[in-house]
């Protein structure tokens, strides 16, 4: 039977991965361990620009978002709070036939245990009834192995962030509305790691809590809400302090898709899911799943992929804030004068539905968070409380969470890269080669230096000293081995855009060509002659 042209298209990209160095199985000489990878020396330059970028722009070039690194174990505390403990969970079934384990709403798809990179019918043998299984990682603190020492392995970054949300905003010397942005390992037991790294094990997040004022509050001091439709994709790029809860998240969906576009997945790449109330979490307003379409991306009738999840942009309310407030007892609350000052200037009339519409809001979460042993009186005392905080310049943030996975983006780039290329010589001899078309921004090598013949000592001295002028500002690799051609080919397989030799008119056999040198562009295969003088900055100008 024919193989499925996107199983293939997988299957060589998995194999190229390995050949070059991208990625390779981890643990591999001992037969691999299911769900867990590791990236080589082109995949870790690849993953490194990656999180450097949107490290970049998501802090250091805002004035509004602050970064942390937090430590992967935290205290277990956070996860109940958070409702990971609880009901962080796959539906599990297992086939009484097979013996084989699988989510429940993956039954159909399942990796063939000789060749993950390809799906394969499932066993039709009777299976269990499905039941929840927690995907978070347990492990002890301390010597002793006891049930008070349970400690998990993050299964998001998030977490950290709202449990250190006091320390930043005070150290930060920020304001509502501002970010903190962290980027690191996180872990989930899937049941069914697959599509090579797109379900892992092990893999990174890079994360950014986005907290702006509740609705309410905005229009106490601005007496409404900038409503989507007075947001036209043009103006959604200039934040206002008159934005609620919508136009921040639609902001945030622009923002990350344009992130995207900068490093080479054009938008007809990219696909949206927005969730519907009955994918929501009860505590969500909405979320924006950006995807991308993967060869192994479903396809409806007519060809079209909509594409899997690359990240999700979701409107999480004060949710996350007042858990932590109500499991730590630690207040998680921010004063704003300018809310207290506009509070005190409103007439009675708006201030009342303003406070009542608060109030509804958190007693509808304090209910549907409900400890067993609250009763209804308390929860109402409660939403008062919250409520009277306005008056005072009081209130819970609410959150935008744009939250991307590393390694799903780093497959998403390989993917789009890949691209094959077949020429024909003079005997009508045919060849295929792999270029990997990575923007230069991301590409794992930005220039290979190579020196025309490797047995000519002025050529070989000429090309180590370019190669030594433009490491310390790209990462560059030197290469005299085999034919120029067959440099070239070696450094389309690893995706470096540009290739510079030094040839005898570097050297001034031409003597108006003295010390310029080839600059050879990887997709179309032009060559320019440049000055050596010039050859950084025109380099740096392709990634900035
Ligand atoms: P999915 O529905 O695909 O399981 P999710 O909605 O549970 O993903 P989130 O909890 O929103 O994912 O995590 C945010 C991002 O983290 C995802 O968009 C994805 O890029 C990444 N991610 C989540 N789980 C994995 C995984 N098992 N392997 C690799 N990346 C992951």
């Amino acid at each position: 039977m024919a193989e499925p042209k996107e199983n293939l298209q997988m299957e060589k990209i998995v194999s190229l991965c390995k050949r070059r160095g991208f990625i390779f199985q981890s643990s591999e000489i001992y037969g691999g361990l299911n769900g867990f990878w590791d990236y080589g020396p082109l995949g870790a330059e690849l993953k490194r620009n990656v999180k450097e970028l949107w490290w970049n722009t998501m802090t250091r070039q805002r004035d509004d978002v602050a970064g942390l690194e937090a430590t992967i174990i935290m205290s277990p505390e956070i996860w109940k709070a958070s409702g990971h403990v609880a009901t962080f969970s796959d539906p599990m079934i297992d086939c009484k036939t097979c013996k084989g384990r699988f989510r429940a709403d993956q039954i159909s798809e399942i990796p063939c245990p000789q060749k993950p990179s390809r799906m394969v019918n499932e066993c039709a043998g009777e299976k269990t009834e499905a039941r929840p299984f927690n995907l978070m990682f347990k492990t002890h603190t301390g010597p002793l192995e006891s049930d008070e020492n349970i400690a998990y392995l993050r299964p998001e970054t998030a977490q950290a962030i709202f449990a250190q949300f006091k320390n930043v905003l005070e150290t930060a010397r920020q304001k509502v509305p501002f970010g903190i942005a962290q980027v690191g390992k996180a872990f989930r037991n899937e049941v069914t790691p697959r599509n090579f790294t797109f379900r892992s094990r092990e893999f990174e997040q890079m994360e950014l809590e986005f907290f702006i004022k509740p609705d309410e509050v905005i229009q106490a001091i601005h007496g409404s809400v900038a409503t989507i439709s007075e947001n036209p994709q043009s103006a959604i790029r200039n934040p206002q302090s008159n934005w609620g809860w919508q136009a921040w998240h639609q902001y945030w969906v622009e923002e990350r898709v344009r992130f995207y576009e900068g490093i080479g997945l054009a938008r007809a790449t990219l696909g949206f899911h927005h969730q519907t109330p009955a994918e929501l979490a009860h505590y969500a307003r909405a979320c924006t799943d950006i995807l991308f379409k993967f060869p192994f991306s479903k396809k409806d009738e007519a060809g079209n992929a909509a594409g899997d999840e690359l990240e999700g942009i979701a409107a999480r309310s004060d949710f996350d804030l007042s858990q932590h407030q109500r499991f730590s007892g630690k207040p998680m609350g921010v004063f704003d004068e300018e809310l207290r000052a506009a509070w005190a200037k409103l007439p009675k009339e708006k201030q009342d539905d303003l406070w009542k519409r608060y109030y509804e809001h958190r007693k509808n979460y304090l209910t549907k968070s409900a400890k067993p042993d609250e009763t209804p009186e308390q929860i109402s005392q409660q939403a008062t409380e919250d409520a009277n905080g306005l008056a005072k310049g009081q209130y819970l943030p609410h959150v935008i969470e744009p939250s991307a996975g590393v390694d799903r983006l780093i497959l998403a780039l390989i993917a789009n890269a890949y691209s094959e290329v077949t020429k024909t010589d003079d005997k009508g001899k045919s060849e295929t080669t792999v270029v990997m078309k990575f923007h230069p921004r991301v590409a794992p090598v930005k220039v290979g230096v190579f020196p025309l013949l490797k047995n000519k000592p002025e050529l070989v001295a000429k090309a180590q000293a370019i190669y030594e002028l433009l490491r310390p500002h790209l990462k560059t690799v030197y290469d005299d081995g085999g034919s120029i051609g067959k440099r070239y080919a070696r450094q389309d397989e690893a995706g470096t855009p540009f290739c510079v030799t030094i040839d005898f008119d570097t050297l001034g056999e031409k003597p108006e060509l003295l010390d310029t040198v080839t600059v050879r562009h990887r997709d179309d295969g032009k060559q320019e002659r440049l000055k050596i003088s010039e050859l950084l900055e025109f380099l740096l100008s392709k990634i900035r």
